[in-house]
Formats: C-alpha cells, sequence, structure tokens
C-alpha cells in the first residue's frame, strides 16, 4: 500500500480523497492555486504545496507543477478526483513515465473512450447496445441526408470530441439536417478544435440511467447498479438517486451484468460509469466516464461500499474487497448539488460565507468544502456541496432531504439550495415520473 499520495484537485473532491486516505493510514499531499490557500483541502491534507496562479491552467491542470509536488514530498501516487486532469490521458502517461501511479484507469481505456466514436465502436463490439446512428463520422451534408433518411427523424448530431453537453444539434425533420449538420461543425471546430461530428436518433423522452462499474485491472469487474440522473438543466445533472425509480430488479441485473462483463473483458481497472439514455424498456449508451463522478455518494449509501478506498486499493495492486455477490442493495439515496449560484439565471455567486452550518443525523452526509469565513474563488466551478440523504426508501429518502435543507444554513451567497424547496413540492419528482427534459420545462414555466 502507498504511504503518500498526492491529491490532484480541490473543493469537496479533495476532502473526499483525504478522507479516505486517513481511514486507509495514508498520508496526503495537497496541491493548490494561490487563491486557495485558506481552502479547507489545505488544512485537512498532511501537507501542501502551492503550484501556481488562480486560473485552473496554471495550476489544477499544470502537469509539470503537480509532479514536482509528487517529486518534493516524496507522494508516490496521484488520485485526479474528478474534472480537472482526471480525463487527460496525456497526463497519464506522464505520471507513469515519472514512476508514479495514477489512482484510475490506463491511459489507453482513457483514450478510447474520451473518443466518442471509438468509444461507442468499443462498446458496440462489447455488446453494450447503443443508440442507432452513423458508423462513425459523417463527412458532409449528402451523407447525413442519406443516413438521416434510413434512420429516421428526428436526429441528433453530434461532436466526436465534444463534452458538457457542446456541439449537439437536433433536427427534426429533412429540412432540419442542413442547418443543424452545419453548426454542429463549425461550434465543435470552435470548442474542441476538431470539426468531425457523428449522427444518432434523437430519444424524445428518454431517462438518463448510468451504470457505476468497477475493474480489478485483470480482468475481474462488478457492477454497482444505476444512478437515475434524468433532472438535468442544459445537460448539467442537479439532483441524483439510487437505485432509479422507474429500474426493476430484473432490468438491472440485465444491463450490470453487459457492463461488468464489457469492462472485464477490456481490464479496465478502478471506477467508471457507462452512461445510458432510457426509453421504453431500451438502454442506449452514450458513453464512459473514466473516473469517479460527482454523484458516487448515493451508490455509496445504498451499497455500503467507500468507492474511493476501493479505488485506491486496486491502484496499490491489491484485489477488490468486493464480489459481485457481496453487492445489496438497501433503501434509497438522493443528492443535490448545491451551487454558488443566483436563481433563476444560475449565475455564479463568489464570495464570503458569513454562516455556515451543515445537516446532521439519521442518514444524512454532506460532502463540502465550506466553512464560516470561507471566501469562494470566482475561478472554478460553482458546485459548493453535495446533500446526499439515505432512506429505507423512497418516500423516507425524500422526507429526509427536505428535513436536511431544512436545517442547512448557507449566508453570504446566494445557493440553488431554494430550487430544491420547489422541486420537493413538484408531484413529478415526488412519483419519479421524469425524463431528461423535465427540469428545463419546468423551469421555463414555474420560474
Ligand atoms: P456530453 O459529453 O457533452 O455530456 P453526451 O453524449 O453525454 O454528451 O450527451 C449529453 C446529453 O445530451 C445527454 O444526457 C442527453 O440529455 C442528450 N443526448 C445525447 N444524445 C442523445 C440522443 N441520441 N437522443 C436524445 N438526447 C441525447
Amino acid at each position: 500500500m502507498f504511504d503518500k499520495i498526492l491529491i490532484a484537485n480541490r473543493g469537496e473532491i479533495a476532502l473526499r480523497v483525504i478522507r479516505a486516505a486517513r481511514e486507509m493510514g495514508i498520508r496526503t499531499v495537497a496541491v493548490h492555486s494561490t487563491a486557495d490557500t485558506d481552502a479547507m483541502h489545505v488544512r485537512m491534507a498532511d501537507e501542501s504545496v502551492c503550484i501556481g496562479p488562480p486560473p485552473g491552467t496554471d495550476s489544477y491542470l499544470s502537469i509539470p507543477s503537480i509532479i514536482a509536488a509528487c517529486e518534493v514530498t516524496g507522494a508516490q501516487a496521484i488520485h485526479p478526483g474528478y474534472g480537472f486532469l482526471s480525463e487527460n490521458a496525456n497526463f497519464v502517461q506522464i505520471v507513469e513515465d515519472h514512476d508514479l501511479t495514477f489512482i484510475g484507469p490506463t491511459a489507453e481505456h482513457i483514450r478510447i473512450m474520451g473518443d466518442k466514436i471509438t468509444a461507442k465502436d468499443t462498446m458496440k463490439d462489447l455488446g453494450v447496445p447503443c443508440v442507432p446512428g452513423s458508423d462513425g463520422g459523417v463527412p458532409d451534408v449528402e451523407s447525413a441526408k442519406a443516413l438521416c433518411a434510413e434512420i429516421g427523424y428526428p436526429v441528433i448530431v453530434k461532436a466526436t470530441a465534444g463534452g458538457g453537453g457542446r456541439g449537439m444539434k437536433v433536427a427534426m425533420s429533412a429540412a432540419e439536417i442542413e442547418s443543424a449538420f452545419r453548426t454542429a461543425r463549425t461550434e465543435a471546430k470552435a470548442a474542441f478544435g476538431n470539426d468531425e461530428v457523428y449522427i444518432e436518433k434523437y430519444l424524445t423522452t428518454p431517462r438518463h440511467i448510468e451504470i457505476q462499474v468497477f475493474g480489478d485491472g485483470k480482468g475481474g469487474a462488478v457492477h454497482l447498479g444505476e444512478r437515475d440522473c434524468s433532472l438535468q438543466r442544459r445537460h448539467q445533472k442537479v439532483f441524483e438517486e439510487a437505485p432509479g425509480p422507474c429500474i426493476s430488479q430484473e432490468e438491472r441485473d440485465r444491463i450490470g451484468k453487459i457492463c461488468a462483463d464489457a469492462v472485464a473483458r477490456i481490464n479496465y481497472t478502478g471506477a467508471g460509469t457507462i452512461e445510458f439514455l432510457y426509453e421504453k424498456g431500451e438502454f442506449y449508451f452514450i458513453e464512459m466516464n473514466t473516473r469517479l463522478q460527482v454523484e458516487h455518494p448515493v451508490t455509496e449509501a445504498i451499497f455500503g461500499v467507500d468507492l474511493v478506498r476501493e479505488q485506491i486499493r486496486v491502484a496499490s495492486g491489491l484485489p477488490m474487497s468486493f464480489t459481485q455477490d457481496d453487492l445489496t442493495i438497501n433503501g434509497h439515496s438522493i443528492e443535490v448539488r448545491i451551487n454558488a449560484e443566483k436563481l433563476p439565471e444560475f449565475s455564479p455567486r463568489p464570495g464570503r460565507i458569513t454562516q455556515f452550518h451543515a445537516p446532521g443525523g439519521l442518514g444524512v452526509r454532506m460532502d463540502s468544502a465550506l466553512y464560516d469565513g470561507y471566501n469562494i474563488p470566482p475561478y472554478y466551478d460553482s458546485l459548493i456541496a453535495k446533500l446526499i440523504v439515505h432512506g429505507r426508501d423512497r418516500p423516507e429518502a425524500l422526507a429526509r432531504l427536505h428535513r436536511a435543507l431544512g436545517e442547512l444554513i448557507v449566508d453570504g451567497v446566494e445557493t440553488t439550495v431554494p430550487l430544491f424547496h420547489a422541486l420537493l413540492e413538484e408531484e413529478a419528482v415526488l412519483t419519479g415520473e421524469y425524463n431528461i427534459h423535465w427540469l428545463e420545462k419546468w423551469l421555463e414555466t414555474d420560474p
């Protein structure tokens, strides 16, 4: 086992990793920008190294600074958290070239899944159900028209190198395909420096269901069921739950086994998430994330496992601490993402926290790097806390969420907490009968 690991991240996820490491008796090194000198992850780690000025590109994304921080502190492994360098295959290669361990999958797996066409081809070959569409990039408008006539409208044109919901255009009919194709190309070129696009059948009312997988890197893998993350705004998740309110045990077993077998066959290492759109009882693969996800705590809650501990174990060469048979679902869990943002436009609100009180009690977990007097810097993501509740069933989890939100105090900046109070009044949220468009429509009509 490692003696010391470095966490190449900040905020709540850096704390999450420090906590797991401490319970394992591993020392931790925090890295931080000059804007984060007083941040909680710096206080909680055993050691810290300042790696640059505030902008992420000069600090949390600076590969030479992070490698140098490992060398001066003697850290043997790097946990990337999510975001920043977590899905950067080049970074993983450099880490390995310096005889350090990356706590995550191989550079090759990150590269395969980072390119959406290669990812889809690979998953298809591994027996994972995919959205019907072009096999690979679509070179020109004429081929796009021919293909769409075959698969039928509506369709969605997506950037191969896309991410964060950008570079996607829907065409409802043949009249719209030419402009959708050209716009998607132009946007892809501008945003990702690569204008390759592919086309898929557009599913009109799907849910977002993702399967958590975990591999030992030696051909063994398990799945930890699904998370339903259908409540999204601009393709950003805001409310996540596990298990999915509409997924039966038979469906879970079936799709879970397909996913676990797929990652086992490629000797995948560590945590991964296979994302699907789910409509009329069918799963359609959209992408795989080769990292820990923001919403991983809902899975931890219902299975009673520590996914970060497991990542560190497997990266150090130890076997996984559970088998598929050990994994049974206990109750229901919900996470809400609390952002420092002003409603209704969701504009970022950095600033000083004048009062902070975290909710507690049975079945409540608060993952946050906030404290009284903390100054939220304007340079990074606006996520300031994740409130995760666990109950024996969905109604109990909803009641607990309502109760915990009532206890939470965050003064000094505006947050998205009022959104969750309002959502908990909605019939669709209470019954779980929503799809990926529900929240956007509700926000338009019910500000
Ligand atoms: P990104 O990497 O940019 O997040 P994804 O491929 O994961 O892109 O898609 C993001 C979101 O776009 C999905 O969660 C879904 O809301 C929507 N989407 C993507 N593909 C389709 C499709 N074929 N039909 C309907 N909606 C889609």
